[in-house]
């Protein structure tokens, strides 16, 4: 048996981090052109771990026994307190440059918007509000995550010095770091595109970022900012960023979102059917299946919500890897490729009711096997330069596709594709219906479940979770 409860584990080649391994951030069997997968993925083990159910009002400490970084800490002589105070410390660090703290999010039923989209009195629209998060969105849980572990590691000591914070963004997952990395003393580098608004590039400058500008350079696909990034860590920069593959402990932090709707669930004994979740490079949602299948597991769930992934019609590269391993499921399933054609014209919720079953399970998990390790027949950059107004969800790539497809084939749901006038609609229908002053990223989750409704496909009763997740600026 492990000594600590908590393993880092690759989803992709199935390779453990060696116990205690103070920064299992990227897989170490990777290789250049391997074609897998590699995402470390923390594993909670169930017989030795229960579902927190203290009310502590920041989530980093609410649910500290679920972090890989808790339990190396403990292993290393740091006890509970301790671990406590050095996360408040943190914390103050973090209202002192950015004006608040981390606290428990807001999370209801919000009646005007469910009367709005024809709901019934036990059905409706719960959201998730994260516009008044650390920095105006959900983005600084996962670094929050990062800055505690690593502060976690320079505390019990043994680890190698970890240098400059590296992170390739323009948005909110910038500002995000830039306000984190600076509440911890860090230095920390961003790369960003040529087209970065100057309000946000002022703002990163005032907190100590130092900024790259990196162009497009249309003979390479992919974006430039990410490819620049790549580089710097290949150099030994750290990375601060919100992508699993190049940093697995990312996920951790993200997942006290989802960790959150499970305790106000069990508080209310309320059940929740879909969730939506807009994705760009896949790290939110990612983090949202992965705390809920923590709970299942923990027992403090009874079972997954139905997982929507919401892209815009301006590139979707996660719902093309969604329909190839799907087709992979249903060929192994009914074990032909006639049979997998006539799968692939069922609809989305025949198709995605199918794969859920048990008796799909192992086709499903083969086919999830067969793509992490044939990544690039999967999952690549998306053709052209992809536009919306939903500017925060257009990642060439998604990067944390494959935690997210086996989250939407596990549970039933399946990726909707919105395209530009629906998104618009959302927005001014999630803002006017709730008052909370979200951008057109922020209530994409909104929009695809505007899509499902107009589709028929939810019904009355059901209940639903979206999530809101930058503000305004
Ligand atoms: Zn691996």
């Amino acid at each position: 048996m492990s000594a600590l409860p908590v393993a880092v584990v690759c989803a992709g080649c199935g390779a453990a981090a060696p116990e205690g391994d103070p920064l299992p951030v990227r897989c170490r069997h990777a290789r250049p052109g391997d074609d897998i997968d590699h995402v470390m993925t923390v594993v909670l083990d169930p017989a030795r771990l229960r579902f927190p159910g203290e009310a502590a009002a920041n989530p980093f400490v609410r649910y500290r026994t679920l972090s890989y970084g808790y339990h190396l800490g403990r292993s290393r002589g740091l006890d509970d307190g301790a671990y406590v105070g050095l996360v408040r410390r943190l914390d103050r660090a973090i209202a002192g440059v950015d004006g608040r703290g981390f606290v428990v999010t807001p999370f209801g039923r919000q009646a005007a918007l469910s009367d709005r989209l024809g709901f019934a009195a036990d059905g409706g629209v719960w959201v998730k509000d994260e516009t008044g998060n650390v920095s105006g969105s959900h983005k600084a849980r996962h670094l929050m995550g990062l800055l505690v572990h690593l502060e976690v590691v320079a505390g019990v000591g043994g680890a190698p010095a970890v240098g400059e914070l590296a992170i390739a963004s323009c948005g909110n997952a910038a500002l995000a770091a830039a306000v984190v990395a600076r509440a911890g003393g860090r230095s920390l580098r961003v790369f960003v595109p040529t087209w970065a608004e100057r309000p946000v590039v002022e703002r990163l400058e005032r907190l100590g970022a130092r900024l790259e500008v990196c162009a497009r350079d249309d003979g390479v696909p992919g974006d430039p900012t990410y490819h620049a990034l790549r580089r710097a860590l290949e150099r030994g920069a750290f990375p601060f960023t919100c992508q699993g593959p190049d940093n697995g402990l990312t996920i951790e932090g993200g997942k006290t979102l989802g960790y959150e709707i499970v305790s106000d669930l069990r508080a209310a004994q309320g059940r929740l059917d879909r969730v939506m979740v807009q994705v760009g490079g896949g790290a939110l949602a990612s983090a949202c299946v992965q705390a809920f299948e923590d709970a299942v597991r923990l027992g403090a769930l009874a079972r997954l919500p139905r997982l929507h992934a919401v892209q815009t019609a301006g590139g979707y590269p996660l719902k093309r890897a969604y329909d190839l391993v799907a087709g992979h499921a249903v060929a192994r399933l009914v074990g032909d490729a006639t049979a997998a054609r006539a799968g692939a014209n069922l609809a989305p919720r025949d198709l995605a009711d199918r794969l859920a079953a048990p008796d799909a399970r192992a086709a499903v998990e083969a086919a999830l096997r067969h793509a992490a390790t044939h990544r690039s027949a999967f999952m690549w950059p998306w053709e052209q330069e992809p536009r919306s107004v939903a500017h925060g969800i257009l990642d060439d790539e998604t990067y944390d596709w494959l935690a997210v497809t086996r989250g939407m084939l596990n549970s039933g749901g399946w990726p909707v594709v919105v395209d530009e006038p629906t998104l618009h609609e959302a927005n001014e229908l999630g803002r006017t219906a709730t008052g909370i002053d979200a951008d057109h990223t922020g209530t994409a989750g909104l929009a695809g479940l505007l899509a499902l409704v107009r589709a028929g496909t939810v019904a009355r009763d059901e209940r639903v979770a979206v999530l809101f997740t930058g503000v305004r600026r």
